[in-house]
């Protein structure tokens, strides 16, 4: 399993429909200062989920939506799509690529599809939960979060391996039915 590639439209500085090929292995970005670097790895959490409008750095959840420029007047809506190859069967679906996309409108909520069918944030979590990219984002660290993981008590700590692991699905499963 890797990510093939990634697509953004109307996303913070991607205005025009930017496709980033990717292939297996190592992929670094580099760039001048406020390139966009650190908004292609935003664009990769917001595509799986992420609903902290902070993780993303922004105030608010719109604030990932391109918001214009001196010659460019503001978009009306930002969406991503991650193409993730599954020949190796990783993701739990019978599909050996797969597209998930993730679009948003200014005066509104979120859509999300998995490739072109309309799904829930929910079918997108339990997609990715078992590839070991989870909910809480661990897999993307971003500056100064290192720190957070140092400092992180023991049960935070034991939540970091049981997501790894591929067990936080059937423990927060086991929670929702325990709850009834
Ligand atoms: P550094 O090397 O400093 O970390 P970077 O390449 O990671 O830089 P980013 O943080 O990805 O840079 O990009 C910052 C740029 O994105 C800024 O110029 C900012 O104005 C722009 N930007 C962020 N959100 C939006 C938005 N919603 N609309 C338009 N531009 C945006
Ligand atoms: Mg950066």
């Amino acid at each position: 399993m890797y990510v093939k590639s990634l697509t953004l439209k109307g996303f913070k500085s991607f205005a025009s429909a930017t496709n980033l090929r990717l292939e297996p292995g190592i992929t670094c970005i580099v760039g001048p200062n406020g390139s966009g670097k650190s908004n292609v790895v935003d664009a990769l959490a917001w595509v799986m989920g992420e609903q902290g409008a902070k993780t993303l750095r922004g105030g608010k959840m719109e604030d990932v939506i391109f918001a214009g420029t001196a010659g460019r007047p503001p978009l009306g809506r930002a969406e991503v799509s991650l193409t993730i190859d599954n020949t190796d069967g990783a993701l739990p679906i019978d599909y050996t690529e797969v597209t998930i996309t993730r679009t948003m409108f200014r005066n509104g909520g979120s859509e999300y599809s998995i490739n072109g069918t309309p799904s829930r944030l929910l079918d997108i979590q339990e997609l990715l939960s078992d590839s070991g990219i989870g909910r809480e984002m661990h897999v993307i660290v971003g500056q100064g979060q290192l720190d957070a993981v140092l400092r992180a008590t023991p049960e935070e700590r034991r939540g970091f391996i049981e997501e790894a692991a591929g067990v936080l699905k059937h423990r927060k499963r086991k929670e929702k039915a325990l709850r009834k």
